[in-house]
């Protein structure tokens, strides 16, 4: 499904001497099945951004298209249960959002509030697993006796249990380790390519964003700075570093190398995927 934001604005505290206007202005296509990275410095609005893909925020000026669904700002009444049904949204701390008694309670939790029976639901809950990287017996235990990762690796497939056409991911890999990270990253990488899905990933790696991405939005002071392929990585480098992004090692490296010589260009082959 497409991702349409047209002109959207949203303002936090309005009306009182504290209001701030997080986004404005912000006018952005995410096409349909693409693997879409949104970076930016704190502040800069991503989480603002991506919670009104699911509705979680409204617009107060524009108009947000997902697919067939389009919330329009002032309109008061729009049915979110269908768009929630698509997009799937993955906070930071995922395991903060379990709550159940047990893990098979928690990742069929979805489904069945979605209208899927029972027996149904503990199937799909059974075929996630190993997708996520846990064994079957662990469906029976309480979330809060699970390490963290675990928690975390539940509360992930409890998401995807939903079968969303979205996926939307803020930080998923927050605090993790550089192998725990790549582990993660490595999952939503490959249920994106098996499922198709739109996927949005907000993060501070930037090395993850040229490694998976087909988009890049960086976000700057609440609106779009630039959009483009993972090569806007190493061309706008100099202007990531300005608004305060870190940029992956051997990017830093070629930066360091055309100041010091004073090159306009680096021939440079540098395989992401690699
Ligand atoms: P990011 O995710 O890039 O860190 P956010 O979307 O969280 O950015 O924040 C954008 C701006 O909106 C920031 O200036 C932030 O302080 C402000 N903001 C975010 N959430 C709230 C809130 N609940 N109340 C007031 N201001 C907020």
């Amino acid at each position: 499904m497409d991702i349409v934001f047209s002109k959207v604005e949203h303002r936090y505290m309005e009306g009182t001497p504290f209001e701030k206007v997080a986004i404005k202005d912000f006018s952005i296509t995410i096409p349909s099945g693409s693997f879409t990275a949104v970076i930016g410095h704190t502040g800069s609005g991503k989480s603002t951004f991506i919670q009104h893909i699911n509705g979680l925020l409204r617009p107060f000026a524009g108009s947000v298209k997902v697919g067939k669904y389009e919330i329009k700002a002032g309109e008061k009444k729009v049915d979110l249960k269908e768009l929630r049904k698509r997009v799937g949204l993955v906070f930071q701390y995922p395991e903060h959002q379990l709550f159940e008694e047990t893990v098979e309670k928690d990742i069929c939790f979805g489904p069945i509030n979605f209208g899927l029976p029972k027996d149904k639901a503990i199937r799909r809950a059974k075929e996630l697993l190993p997708l996520v990287g846990l064994k079957e017996d662990i469906l029976s235990a309480s979330p809060f006796q699970l390490s963290g990762g675990q928690m975390r690796r539940v509360a992930i497939a409890g998401v995807l249990a939903v079968q969303p056409s979205v996926l939307v991911l803020d930080e998923p890999a927050a605090s993790l380790d550089p192998e725990g990270r790549d582990q993660m990253m490595k999952l939503f990488y490959d249920y994106h390519q098996t499922n198709d899905t739109t996927t949005v990933l907000v993060t501070h790696h930037m090395e993850d964003a040229a490694k998976y991405a087909d988009q890049i939005i960086v976000l700057h002071n609440g609106s779009v700075e630039m959009v483009g392929g993972r090569e806007l990585i190493f061309e706008q480098a100099a202007r990531l570093n300005e608004i305060g992004l870190d940029l992956p090692k051997p990017v830093r490296f070629l930066q360091s190398i055309k100041e010091k010589f004073g090159l306009e260009e680096v021939p440079m082959h540098f395989d992401t995927k690699g």
